[in-house]
């Protein structure tokens, strides 16, 4: 009996009791950032089985497609029900899994929620258009149809939040989804998985086609490859790096699936002349080292006016200086820490090639090695680069901070737009012209660009995304809805006679 098994047993984890042995080849152990300790060892889930969840997501899309769409908006209600019920215990499970402070972890099962609300009213919304036919007595329309089995892959960064952007829409657009989370953070989506059957179990429609509507694939990369290319998989939804990426877009291109990909990230932070100071210090502090980096949307660069630069180096270093690094369970910790040891060497790699391509680096070193000799926790880097080196190109997924001066907005631009990812982007300025500059055609080349705020902590109203590597694929709010639902054009002919488009004469 561990520590956790009180907290297990709430989320319906009871099954899986942590073990200290050693795992087979068809078993894989979890371990928490936190301490390193074993939570759990897990099985793999094998090809034949994910072929036979891929069936019955199949099989199950029949009934569930044809269920009304607001019903499907009811089991989505009853699934943020219960997330509100369970808040607490799958937010200190995110926690133990993924590392992240308390409120964070809060914030990410919040996020679940929101998309659970956003998505229930939307299931009364799922409008089409209707067209004016140029062909006398005939109505041309475009309706959005359930789409099928949707393939959700998501990384461990936000073991459920993206989980549940994807699976709250996808529901109510009349589709059944295939989940392989991360093989770092499976039991935040067992859990899940564990709380949604619950809220399945009120619904009388969903009751009986549970496991069909959901159904959780454990294991690393290969796993992911066979979902991918599953000619049954309509959609396959993937979160992660852009290495990720590139190897499954043209496994799903090659069967003429569809992909919706959210890859990752190197946003930076533009601060003008004009910028209030103070308020993009904050910004840029969360942006940079609130979960120890651990973002897609992190702000990794940071291009400020000559003018400011060195001004606004001393404060960061301050502030930085003072972040708490810590257990996420001990009071005031702002830094918890990296997710394993690939991430520090990582880490440590860039902060090397930093120094040799002419930077001065802050901070940087393990921390709290003698306390948690099995955890990789890591002081917050500051590297004052001379420009943008080839290391400040690439996104290394660790608390790193680039920084580099500029001299006039058309350079910050251009800056900001030289890297191969899209993302997030902001700039800090009390000019108008910059601001609408920067959000317009000819400013930030992201998908998402932001005045006077960080690069991250996005809300759920809007689409989620980026441009460029990190893949185009737009989910969450605004019509996202529509990559999980397939558009049919229908022209009924209620009259006698049948005209033919363009003019065009064809007479028996
Ligand atoms: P990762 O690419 O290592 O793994 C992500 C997921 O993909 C995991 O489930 C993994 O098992 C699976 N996977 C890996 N290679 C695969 C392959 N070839 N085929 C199929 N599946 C494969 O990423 P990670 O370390 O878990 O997460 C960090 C990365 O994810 C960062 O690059 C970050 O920017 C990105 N990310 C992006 C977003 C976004 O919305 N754009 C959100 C979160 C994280």
């Amino acid at each position: 009996m561990s520590a956790h098994s009180p907290l297990f047993a709430r989320l319906g984890l009871s099954h899986t009791s942590p073990t200290d042995q050693k795992p087979k080849s068809d078993f894989f152990s979890v371990r928490s950032p936190i301490d390193g300790s074993v939570l759990a060892t897990l099985p793999i889930t094998s090809q034949d089985t994910l072929s036979q969840q891929v069936a019955q997501a199949t099989e199950t899309f029949k009934t569930w497609s044809l269920v009304p769409a607001p019903q499907r908006g009811e089991l989505v209600r009853l699934l943020g029900e219960t997330l509100r019920a369970h808040k607490e215990d799958l937010a200190m499970l995110v926690s133990l899994e993924a590392g992240k402070i308390p409120s964070e972890a809060r914030g990410e099962v919040q996020e679940m929620i929101d998309i659970c609300d956003f998505a229930v009213g939307l299931s009364r919304q799922l409008y089409g258009l209707t067209i004016a036919s140029e062909r006398p007595e005939h109505r041309m329309m475009e309706q959005w149809l359930p789409l099928g089995v949707v393939g959700v892959i998501t990384a461990f960064n936000f073991p459920v939040a993206v989980w549940a952007w994807n699976a709250a829409l996808a529901l109510v657009c009349g589709n059944t989804l295939v989940w392989k989370p991360s093989e770092k953070t499976p039991l935040t989506a067992l859990a899940t998985q564990a709380l949604f059957l619950k809220a399945c179990a009120q619904h009388p429609q969903a009751a009986p086609l549970s496991s069909g509507l959901l159904s959780v694939a454990l294991g690393r990369a290969d796993i992911g490859r066979c979902l991918a290319e599953d000619v049954r998989v309509a959609l396959v939804s993937a979160t992660g790096s852009c290495r990720m990426g590139q190897d499954l877009a043209p496994r799903v291109a090659a069967r003429f699936g569809k992909s919706l990909l959210e890859l990752g990230g190197n946003n930076a932070v533009i601060v003008a002349p004009s910028a209030d100071l103070s308020l993009a210090l904050r910004g840029i502090v969360f942006g940079a080292w609130g979960t120890a980096g651990q973002r897609c949307t992190t702000t990794r660069r940071l291009i400020v006016h000559r003018s400011v630069h060195e001004a606004l180096v001393q404060s960061i270093e301050r502030a930085r200086a003072s972040l708490k690094i810590g257990s996420p369970f001990e009071a005031g910790t702002l830094i918890g820490p990296l997710i394993d040891q690939n991430a520090f060497e990582a880490m440590q790699t860039s902060l090397s090639r930093a120094v040799s391509e002419g930077g001065r680096v802050y901070g940087g070193r393990r921390a709290l090695a003698g306390q948690f000799p099995e955890a990789w926790y890591v002081e917050p880097a500051l590297a004052v680069m001379p420009g943008q080196t080839p290391v400040v190109f690439e996104e290394t997924f660790a608390p790193i901070l680039y920084v580099m001066a500029y001299d006039d907005f058309d350079s910050a631009i251009a800056m900001n737009n030289a890297v191969a990812q899209g993302l997030s982007s902001a700039l800090f300025t009390r000019d108008l012209q910059e601001a609408e500059r920067f959000v317009s055609a000819s400013g930030s080349d992201c998908g998402i660009a932001n005045v006077n705020l960080g690069t991250s902590g996005a809300e759920i109203g809007g689409a989620f995304g980026g441009e460029k590597q990190t893949g185009g694929g737009r989910e969450s709010g605004s019509d996202a809805w529509k990559n999980y639902m397939r558009r049919a054009t229908n022209t009924i002919n209620f009259g006698r006679d049948l005209p033919l488009a363009q003019g065009v004469s064809f007479s028996l």
